[in-house]
Formats: structure tokens, C-alpha cells, sequence
């Protein structure tokens, strides 16, 4: 069977997690975890990272960060995962779903000042497959009537959109280690990226229980208190340690997944030209990352058919979101707003392939096949 994906693994990662084992600290902000951080700050070029134990963290920080309030409401795309949106939903905010474009699967930027009313207090897009939103429109609409721009980017590591890094355009943004995700902190992490000084002091206060321990220990005040709500948002050092071991590898996995994307975009375009399947599009202002290779058939039908010749072929293919609005939790805490053109339809056609750092070429020529040999017999 080749399975949908496997969690990256380099080989680096090994003689790390044991250096974190033996040395001083395996608790959170230890010696890897500033090296993963200051890693992202270079990378990024932004103001300030701060690891977490997971991307679905990092949005709860960004949502307490926000000050989202019950009664508050914040514009998403209903083609999402559920920590999209539980962050805010557990704050008390009522979600506001639209429409996607069917080219990227991304919120569609038109539509989000229509979905806008004096309840709304942020904007969470979503870089879906790690190919950016039009964020240019994204901030112009949140400039002009003064809301917050959380990215969920926890698809997006490596991906640019007009040559920045994504994830550096929003108030705050964050990105999942997640062992799915192009790079992994031992399985489960993530990352809350700040590019607005207002909210470096209070995120590191959040993170810490609500204490300001971080300034206690850099010496800025001479003891630590409560001051603030907060949690607990930080990883362990063993997990800080397997992620850095993954960042020293960052080019090499990147090269590798670029790699059987592009053998897969490749391998189908003749079934774009006998029109059986579309493809992503990548907008010319946009790089993607090569986080998810996915394509869309003609309907849900064509679409159950091809999963189960492919399992019956040895390789596993699987489907996406369903989307949030049509779910239970979602009809509670949420409303689609304005027409339901592509959300519904679109994310019924498609299929994501198997994509992961240890895959061989060959099983992407096997999988290749396997789909020509269903059209072919269809
Ligand atoms: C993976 C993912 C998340 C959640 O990441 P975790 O690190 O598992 O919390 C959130 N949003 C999107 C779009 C994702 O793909």
C-alpha cells in the first residue's frame, strides 16, 4: 500500500532529541526551542515567533491576543479545518462563512466586505495547499474598516506571495508541525507568528499561564505574578529538538516534495486536455510549497469511483474538508453568507494524492498510472 502520507524524517532529528534528553531543559523555551524561533525570524524576516504545541494553539492565542469578545465576528472560509475556527468560537465569536474561488479553494476577496458588519472584528484567511490569499485585497478591506488579520498558515511554511514569506502580511499568523505538514515538531506543534509590536509583550504572557515569567527570567522585573488569562502554550524542548533537526533539512524535504509535485502536475496535464480532471492553479504572484497535490473530477460519483480503484490499486488517495457550515458545530456557532456557489461543489470533486518527504518517484508513476488506467477503462 502506499500509504497518504508519512511524517518526514530526515535522520538528523536522531543525536538531537537525544542532546535535548541529556542536557538541562526539557521544558518549553529551552536552547532548541529559541534556535527553531530565531530560525523562523531570520526565515520570515518578521518581528517575533513563539512555538506552541500545535497550529490549533497558536489561533487560540491570536484570538485571546484580538480581545475577541461573545457577540464578535469573524469572516472565514467554510472549506477549512475546524481549528479555523474552534479558536474563536471558543472566545464566544460567531463565525461568518464565504464562498471560496474555485481556482485556489481560498476565501474568494470579493466577497468578504459584503459578509462585513459592525459586529466583525477579524478576518482569518486561510492559504489553502500553502498557495497564498490575495492578501493585498485582504488587508486594504481589514485597513479600511480597522479589523484583525489572523492567517491560518498552517499549510503555508515556504510558501511567498509576491516574494515575502506567507504568513508575515496579518497581525498575526500561524503555521502547524504537524506531522502531515511539510515539516514536523516530532509529530504535533506549531508556531504563532507576530508582525505587530502591540502584541509581542501580552503573547508571551498568554503562553506562560498568564505570568510574566518571560521577563522575570530576561530580567526586566524582579519576580514573577499572575497578570493576565492565559494557558499553557509551550512545547517541550524533545519536541523544539526534532523540528530543528527538520529545519536544517528545510531545502533538502522542500526540493524532495517540489519534486513529485511537479512528476505529478506533469503526469496528468493529458488528462486536463481530455478535460477528466482539473488542476490547482498557482497565481503568478504566488509560490507554492508543495504542501498537497490535489486535483478535482468531474463530480462526487467519478470521485467515490476513483478512490476505491485507487485503494484497489494499493495506493491510498483520500478526499478534503467537509465544509464547516454543513457540519453540526458549524450550523451552531456559524452562518454562510451570501451564495454557496463553490464551497459545497468544489470540495466534493476533489481528491488529494499521496504527497510526503520519504515517497519514491516510482510510486508517484505508480499512482500516475493508476489514474490513467481509470479514465482509460472508464
Ligand atoms: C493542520 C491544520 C490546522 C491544525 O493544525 P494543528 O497543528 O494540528 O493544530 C489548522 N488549520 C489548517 C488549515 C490545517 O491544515
Amino acid at each position: 500500500m502506499i500509504p497518504f502520507n508519512m511524517p518526514p524524517y530526515t535522520g538528523e532529528e536522531d543525536h538531537l532529541v537525544l542532546d535535548a534528553m541529556r542536557g538541562p531543559k526539557l521544558c518549553g523555551d529551552g536552547p532548541y526551542a529559541l534556535k527553531c524561533q530565531k530560525w523562523f525570524e531570520d526565515q520570515l524576516g518578521c518581528l517575533k515567533t513563539l512555538l506552541t504545541p500545535s497550529c490549533t494553539h497558536a489561533l487560540e492565542m491570536a484570538a485571546i491576543l484580538i480581545d475577541i469578545q461573545p457577540g464578535d465576528e469573524v469572516i472565514m472560509p467554510s472549506y477549512t479545518f475546524v481549528s479555523t475556527a474552534n479558536p474563536f468560537v471558543l472566545r464566544g465569536a460567531k463565525v461568518v462563512f464565504v464562498d471560496i474561488r474555485p481556482d485556489t479553494m481560498n476565501i474568494d476577496e470579493t466577497l468578504i466586505e459584503a459578509a462585513i458588519t459592525d459586529k466583525t472584528k477579524a478576518i482569518v484567511p486561510v492559504h489553502y495547499a500553502g498557495v497564498s490569499c490575495d492578501m493585498d485585497t485582504i488587508i486594504r478591506i481589514a485597513d479600511k474598516y480597522k479589523l484583525f488579520v489572523v492567517e491560518d498558515a498552517a499549510q503555508a511554511f515556504y510558501s511567498y506571495y509576491k516574494n515575502e514569506p506567507v504568513g508575515t502580511r496579518g497581525h498575526l499568523a500561524a503555521f502547524s508541525f504537524h506531522e502531515t505538514k511539510n515539516v514536523t515538531s516530532g509529530g504535533e506543534g506549531g508556531l504563532l507568528i507576530i508582525n505587530d509590536k502591540r502584541f509581542v509583550q501580552r503573547a508571551e504572557i498568554i503562553r506562560e499561564k498568564g505570568t510574566n515569567r518571560s521577563q522575570f527570567f530576561r530580567g526586566m522585573v524582579d519576580k514573577y505574578t499572575w497578570v493576565d488569562v492565559g494557558s499553557s502554550y509551550l512545547p517541550s524542548e524533545i519536541q523544539a529538538a526534532y523540528l530543528y533537526g527538520q529545519l536544517l533539512n528545510a531545502e533538502k524535504i522542500q526540493a524532495k516534495r517540489l519534486e513529485i509535485w511537479r512528476n505529478y502536475y506533469n503526469g496528468l496535464l493529458p488528462l486536463v486536455q481530455r478535460e477528466l480532471i482539473t488542476l490547482s492553479a498557482v497565481p503568478g504572484d504566488c509560490s507554492q510549497n508543495a504542501h498537497m497535490f490535489y486535483l478535482k473530477v468531474r463530480d462526487i460519483e467519478v470521485r467515490t469511483q476513483l478512490l476505491s480503484h485507487l485503494k484497489a490499486a494499493g495506493i491510498l488517495a483520500v478526499f478534503h474538508y467537509v465544509p464547516l457550515h454543513s457540519a453540526i458545530a458549524g450550523m451552531q456557532f456559524g452562518s454562510f453568507i451570501g451564495d454557496d456557489n463553490f464551497t459545497t461543489v468544489e470540495s466534493s470533486r476533489l481528491i488529494r494524492l499521496p504527497l510526503y518527504y520519504g515517497m519514491d518517484i516510482a510510486d508517484c508513476e505508480k499512482v500516475i498510472r493508476a489514474i490513467f488506467d481509470f479514465f482509460d477503462t472508464l
